[in-house]
């Protein structure tokens, strides 16, 4: 069963997030700073930002330990603003999809997929946020939804850390596992997407461990290298596809641009720096990139670089040609890497039923047009 609903999120005075300097973009030792620029004591900062990320209140209204004319001075200054809700869609294996306007009125989705039991056991108290990064992407990837319309903007930090909070509030439930596998090119925004992970994983902030954070990229060569140098130890997927330039420049622009050789090179360093594994994502398009001498070029690839590999059957996209491959196509490709001593799966993936699963996301759709 699908479920929508409406809900009413935030008077309208929150709703603003056009302020550069809004609550839940700022770091604690930014927040510090300003502080003290207004001669106002620096443990106000820790308090402030208990407030909002322990205590989890919405407004300054509610931060009770602070003296009213203060909260009153610094919500102007600082907005405490979020996102407004416009709908929660739900399929029947739980996965969720949120759909947020921002302050421009530009549309974003960010998705919640618990693991099911059977697949998960122990670890079945997972769920995992899948979130966006930008409005539209600029890349064109020929598979994807997500770049059909075109590239809008980037998302600032506090749109970001907002569809955590969000979505944690509407849940009830604390997420554990994070992935920027939403809309979006998070390389692309690298400034906001490094200030949002900071805020994620701090121990002030929504204190998520790096471990339990995974970026995904198309594959922008030099800030793979600029992640690998981050001091925090953050996962990275490379949006593989293609596992020969032929095949990877035909659907992915971006390989004519960082090819295969420049890509695994990056990859090299990052695994080298962070002494961290990657994973690559592979999707499965039947007639295009399914064919074993793919499956043997990728297990090369990922064989010298201890890569996982997540096999994605492909997601039909409405307007797009392609299909995924047959059951039998897809184990074969997946018995040839494990022959090469790959480790690899093939990802079942859920909300198919909502567009919630990935490539699916789409601005276009998202205003029901
Ligand atoms: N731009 C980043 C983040 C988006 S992640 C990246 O490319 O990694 C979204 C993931 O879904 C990527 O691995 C993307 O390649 C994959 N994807 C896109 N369209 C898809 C589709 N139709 N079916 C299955 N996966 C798809």
């Amino acid at each position: 069963m699908i479920f929508v609903f409406l809900m009413n999120q935030q008077a309208d005075k929150n709703s603003d997030l056009s302020s550069q300097r809004n609550l839940l973009g700022l770091s604690l030792e930014e927040l510090r700073v300003e502080l003290e620029s207004l001669h106002i004591p620096a443990y106000r900062g820790r308090q402030i930002l208990e407030w909002i990320y322990q205590k989890r209140v919405t407004s300054w209204a509610k931060m009770l330990t602070l003296p009213v004319a203060l909260r009153e001075d610094l919500e102007i200054r600082y907005p405490l603003a979020f996102p407004e809700v416009v709908t929660v869609s739900g399929s029947h294996d739980t996965t969720q999809k949120f759909l947020l306007r921002l302050s421009d009125h530009e549309m974003i989705e960010t998705v919640l997929i618990p693991a099911s039991p059977a697949l998960y056991g122990e670890d079945s108290d997972r769920r995992t946020l899948c979130v966006s990064s930008q409005v539209g992407c600029a890349y064109r990837c020929k598979f994807c939804a997500s770049g059909l319309d075109g590239f809008k903007r980037n998302l600032r930090t506090e749109e970001i850390v907002a569809q955590v909070l969000l979505v944690e509030k509407i849940s009830g439930e604390r997420i554990n596992n994070i992935v920027f596998m939403g809309m979006g090119e998070p390389f692309a925004n690298f400034d906001h997407l490094t200030r949002a992970l900071r805020i994620i994983n701090a121990p002030w902030g929504i204190h998520l461990a790096a471990r339990k954070i995974t970026v995904s990229t198309s594959g922008l060569t030099p800030r793979i290298r600029e992640f690998a140098d981050l001091p925090e130890q953050i996962r990275l997927a490379i949006s593989l596809h293609g596992a020969t330039d032929a095949v990877r420049s035909e659907i992915m622009p971006i390989n004519q641009r960082y090819p295969l050789s420049e890509l695994m090179e990056a990859c090299t360093y990052y695994v080298e720096r962070k002494k961290q594994l990657l994973t690559f994502e592979y999707i499965l398009i039947a007639g295009v990139n399914d064919q074993l001498e793919q499956a043997l070029a990728l297990a090369r690839y990922a064989k010298r670089l201890r890569a996982k590999v997540n096999l994605i059957p492909y997601n039909r996209v409405e307007g797009l040609p392609w299909d995924r491959p047959s059951q039998g196509v897809q184990r074969a490709f997946l018995a040839k890497l494990r022959e090469h001593g790959v480790a690899a799966t093939i990802r079942r993936e859920k909300g198919h039923d909502i567009d919630a699963a990935c490539g699916q996301l789409r601005r276009r759709q998202l205003y029901g047009l």
